[in-house]
């Protein structure tokens, strides 16, 4: 089932042809099927559909991005059960990512005039000076599958109103999510060949990564992945590349009387979307004085944590992990950490070995000689004692990533503290380390991502700046360094051969 998202098969008796078949990871029943698309010929389209769309008014393009947002309020239940099933995140929750896609071209077009907008300088004897900014041309965009459709939108409406192209690959996992997304731009009048699908999986990434007539490549994705397309770009400086990857982020506890709020925090932090979220907590680091007193009341709400079917009644916390693969995996994880001097606080459980649902897991691995910086891209936290706040801070920055961190409890000095030292893109206190405002930017340090951080920030990369000096006349003359001019008649060649002949008669 969902481990085997994508394939080679033979269709008819032609050519080898790659087909990708999505599943619905809580029942195992296939949900889409189609070819993979033909890298070449959709770059050529982009291609040749860019300078119309470039030089069209920026009104316009902005027009029909709004009429995108509204072909999604109209189709947003269906949108949001085709989420659900082939996601398996529950129905409330992909709801909200339905809300999250039409609210991205209000920000974006507020962040489009801030960031990349037009500046003048006016100067009277220099003229204007002015920096305005050009799209890229053909940008790729290549989605994950944990917001199938909120992830790569926040790429495409900044791309295209800002007069790009672009063609879109979602994950294998989720093409049914990434065909619908496309096609709510394209009833919304955005012309077909502006914005088009590519299906198809890490082969199809990676010949349109490569492809000469791609301009930039906007990824959200593992930091494997993301590390394999900036190698194939080194030798492309030209290419933009913004790179949004993966966290081993931190959650610092430290002296708080609100424990059960404190508990909550992390319980959301690490469990929702059944952990599948880029800023979810993977390491909970609780000084000493607050052990016990927080450990009890995480275990005791994640206890609680109702984990099942999109559209069960009562609606669940969390839903299954993407596919069997995935859990699979993250058992053996959990298993891993086990065996190499873990201590299980709750054991993450799979109660269907044939379905990827998974109970929340805590486990203590402060007794861990070397902890595995990786992610572990599930419901699973690993959790960490410490003696005092400076070895908190130590602990936080004991990673490679560095895409979102939590202080919970504290002082204002604590957490000043704590926003200075710790090496993340997302700082927040008393609050948890995901659901970022897409109104802020959104990217991480070290191999969370490359310095191009997406959501408001992502007008940044999707144009670039051209600055200008500007006059309606020319004007000028040069002050210095001349000799001084020998007056002489302006004479015309017709004046001329009549000296030169009359000199030689
Ligand atoms: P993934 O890296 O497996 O795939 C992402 C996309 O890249 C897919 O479309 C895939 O087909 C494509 N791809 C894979 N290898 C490629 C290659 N070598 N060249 C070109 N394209 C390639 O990621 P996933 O498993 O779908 O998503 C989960 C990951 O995404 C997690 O690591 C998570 O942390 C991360 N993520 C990051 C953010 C962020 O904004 N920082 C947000 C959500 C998810």
């Amino acid at each position: 089932m969902g481990s085997q998202a994508w394939g080679k098969y033979r269709l008819s008796n032609t050519e080898p042809v790659t087909e990708i078949v999505s599943f619905e990871p809580a029942t195992g029943a296939e949900l889409w099927r189609g070819p993979a698309g033909d890298v070449d010929a959709i770059v050529e389209r982009a291609r040749n559909a860019w300078p119309d769309w470039a030089s069209r008014p920026l009104a316009n393009r902005i027009e029909l991005c709004r009429r995108f947002a509204n072909e999604v309020l109209k189709a947003q239940d269906q949108f949001a059960e085709l989420i659900a099933r082939e996601n398996g995140k529950p129905l409330w929750e992909a709801r909200t990512e339905v809300e999250t896609v039409m609210g991205k071209v209000d920000i974006s077009v507020t962040a489009y005039a801030e960031r990349t907008g037009q500046k003048k300088f006016d100067s009277a004897l220099q003229g204007t000076a002015a920096v305005r900014h050009k799209p890229h041309g053909v940008m790729a965009v290549l989605g994950p599958y944990n917001f199938p459709a909120h992830l790569p939108n926040g790429h495409i409406i900044p791309a295209l109103i800002a007069g790009n192209t672009v063609v879109f690959k979602p994950s294998e996992k989720t093409p049914a999510v990434g065909e619908f997304l496309i096609g709510c731009f394209h009833r919304a009048g955005v012309p077909s060949d502006v914005i088009q699908l590519l299906v198809g999986g890490p082969e199809e990434g990676k010949a349109l990564v490569a492809h000469r007539d791609i301009n930039g490549v906007l990824f959200t994705g593992s930091a494997q992945a993301g590390i394999a397309i900036n190698k194939r770009l080194a030798g492309n400086p030209g290419k933009i590349l913004a790179l949004e990857m993966g966290g081993n982020n931190p959650i610092v506890v430290l002296d708080t009387p609100k424990i059960n709020d404190a508990a909550a925090l992390i319980v959301q932090s690490a469990f929702t979307s059944a952990g599948q979220r880029c800023t979810a907590a993977r390491r909970l680091v609780v000084v000493d004085s607050m052990y016990d007193a927080i450990i009890d009341e995480v275990k005791n709400l994640a206890d609680r944590i109702v984990f099942d079917e999109p559209f069960a009644n009562p609606a669940p916390f969390m839903g299954c992990v993407i596919d069997n693969n995935a859990a699979d995996q993250l058992m053996e994880s959990f298993l891993y950490l086990l065996s190499h001097g873990g201590k299980a606080i709750k054991h993450m459980q799979r109660p269907d070995n044939d379905k990827p649902f998974l109970s929340p897991g805590l486990i203590d691995v402060t007794a861990m000689k070397e902890r595995p910086d990786v992610e572990l891209f599930g419901p699973l936290l690993q959790v960490i004692r410490v003696p005092d706040f400076e070895a908190a801070i130590a602990e936080a920055n004991y990673t490679r990533f560095g895409l979102s961190a939590s202080l919970i409890g504290g002082s204002p000095q604590d957490y000043n503290k704590f926003w200075a030292n710790v090496r993340a893109g997302i700082v927040n206190w008393n609050r948890p380390t995901n659901g970022a405002s897409s109104k802020a930017p959104f990217g991480g340090l070290g191999l969370s991502g490359n310095h191009r951080p997406a959501a408001y920030y992502a007008a940044d990369y999707c144009a670039y700046p051209v600055a200008s000096t500007e006059m309606d006349q020319p004007r000028a003359s040069i002050g210095v360094g001349l000799r001084e001019e020998r007056r002489r008649t302006r004479r015309s060649a017709h004046d001329d051969e009549a000296t030169q002949s009359g000199g030689a008669g």
